[in-house]
């Protein structure tokens, strides 16, 4: 009756994993994707050239091991643009190759343009080559179409001096200064990046606090680290105009101040990529961020349409997108899933980077759940000694009640790989007994995590000093 049993709209990470889950149960699926975005936002101006950049900056300017060899450390002494971007074009064009591969190898159809609903059930494709009238209908539909920076209206944006996150990947030199307007993960992550390669950077957040969902100890050894790489931090400050002259540009800030700088780049959030979807004819609309709204299941107010992903709002990761699709197309054919895991990581890749998962000191504190802390640093690790990481840190949060492991906080080299260990202990209600009786390899960051142990276990048993004697057992007596 129709020409699939599901078509995707979108290629990110949430609706790969739609496409080949539906594939794999046996059904007819077809990808509607534009012409150079095979893989999405994810593979080709987000997660993937952001974080092989940020490979490529730590790389060529030997950062990582400056404690090692000296500050005038450098692999390349004159980066340039070409030199980043070289990596980045190799590695996005080989992911593009995996995703359109495995979408292939899975018989889903890849049809190329840009979808919009003309009912229900039929969803036109429009663009490369395909006239204005090629049309398929499904039973089922995923729209898993992300999202675009947002622009803010009052900003002239020209790519060259004024840009956002998708502009950073086609600037033509390294510049010598920056202003990053928003001091989310994505300004930060840049930020950190571009202060390694030499640039002054200014980040100008209209909130007193950045990251503030992180532990706050972690945020200060990074702030401690980028103010050390000579960035500014102007906090509660809000942008009133960015003027731009073939000199640079000068942000003026509500509270008088004026930066120069070479360039500009806003990450002031993002918008829903929903405008040219037609979602009424489908029964649908989007709000004033052009999110789609879904149920637990990903379903959105029309029965078998879905919605996954960044269009869908928070957390907007790749990791939780791909589950997300999967999860969707599960229900849409009838196939028994399971729920996600609670336990969320969060890895933001500055340099150096951050992770954690779990509870965060305030949030035990605030909901009165007594714990202690365990920490290790990276330089009483032999390993941390050998790959140059001096400031990199692990915190354990650890109940006292049953010492069970509530939550871990991590800065520094590898954090985003180190954190799963502790996910995995917090998944399986694992105590902070199993981290102690567990031997690790040797030399290794993981013995982070035995290190902590041991110094929460410490700080645990010189509390049972003082706990109560336990009541005498009562005297048995004969009759
Ligand atoms: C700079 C940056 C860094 C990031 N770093 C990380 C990270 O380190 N870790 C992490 O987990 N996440 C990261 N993210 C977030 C991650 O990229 C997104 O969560 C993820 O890409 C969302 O996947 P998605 O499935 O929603 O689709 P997206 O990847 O957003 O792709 C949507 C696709 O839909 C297509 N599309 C839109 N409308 C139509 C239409 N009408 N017809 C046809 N096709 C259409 C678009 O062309 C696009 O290719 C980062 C994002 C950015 C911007």
């Amino acid at each position: 009756m129709y020409d699939y049993d599901l078509v995707v709209i979108g290629s990110g990470p949430g609706g790969q994993k739609a496409a080949i889950a539906a594939a794999k149960l046996g059904r007819r699926v077809a990808v509607v994707e534009r012409g150079n975005m095979i893989g999405g936002v994810c593979v080709n101006t987000g997660t993937i050239p952001s974080k092989t950049l940020r490979e490529a900056v730590l790389y060529l300017t030997g950062f990582a091991l400056r404690d090692l060899y000296g500050a005038s450390y450098r692999v390349k002494s004159e980066i340039t643009i070409a030199d980043l971007m070289a990596r980045t074009q190799h590695v996005v064009g080989r992911e593009v190759q995996v995703v359109r591969a495995q979408l292939l190898r899975n018989h889903v159809d890849i049809l190329q343009g840009t979808a919009s609903f003309l009912d229900p059930h039929t969803i036109r494709v429009t663009g490369a080559g395909r006239g204005d009238n090629s049309t398929v209908t499904a039973e089922k539909i995923v729209i898993a179409t992300g999202t675009r920076p947002a622009r803010p209206k009052h900003v002239e944006f020209d790519d060259l001096h004024v840009l956002d996150s998708d502009g950073v990947l086609h600037l033509d030199r390294v510049p010598g200064s920056m202003v990053v307007v928003g001091a989310g993960v994505i300004g930060i992550e840049y930020a950190s990046m571009f202060a390694a390669l030499g640039t002054r950077v200014t980040v100008v957040e209209r909130r007193d606090r950045m990251l503030e969902f992180c532990d706050p100890e972690v945020v200060e050894s990074l702030k401690f680290h980028l103010r050390d790489q000579a960035v500014t931090f102007r906090f509660g400050e809000e942008v009133s105009r960015v003027e731009v002259s073939e000199k640079g540009t000068v942000t003026s800030l509500a509270s008088g101040k004026r930066i120069p700088a070479e360039t500009v780049m806003y990450s002031a959030g993002r918008q829903g990529v929903t405008e040219e979807l037609n979602l009424r004819e489908a029964g649908l609309e989007s709000d004033a961020r052009g999110r789609i709204k879904v149920d637990g299941n990903y379903r959105t107010a029309v029965e078998h349409i879905y919605a996954v992903g960044d269009v869908i709002g928070f957390p907007a990761l790749a990791a939780n997108s791909m589950d997300q699709g999967r999860l969707a197309a599960h229900h849409a054919f009838g196939e028994p899933a399971r729920e996600l895991a609670g336990l969320q990581p969060i890895g933001i890749y500055t340099i150096p980077e951050v992770s954690y998962c779990g509870a965060t000191e305030d949030e035990l504190t605030r909901s009165s759940v007594p714990y202690e802390v365990g920490v290790s640093r990276y330089r009483e690790l032999a390993r941390g000694q050998i790959v140059g990481d001096t400031y990199g840190m692990l915190k354990l949060l650890v109940s006292t009640e049953d010492r069970t492991l509530l939550g871990v906080h991590v800065f520094g080299t590898n954090a985003t790989d180190l954190v799963h260990i502790g996910q995995a202990i917090m998944g399986c209600g694992g105590t902070v007994d199993y981290l102690v009786d567990t031997v690790l390899n040797y030399p290794t960051l993981s013995e982070a995590y035995k290190v902590a142990a041991l110094d929460v276990f410490n700080k645990i048993r010189a509390l049972d000093v003082f706990a109560p004697a336990p009541a005498p057992e009562p005297a048995v007596t004969s009759d």
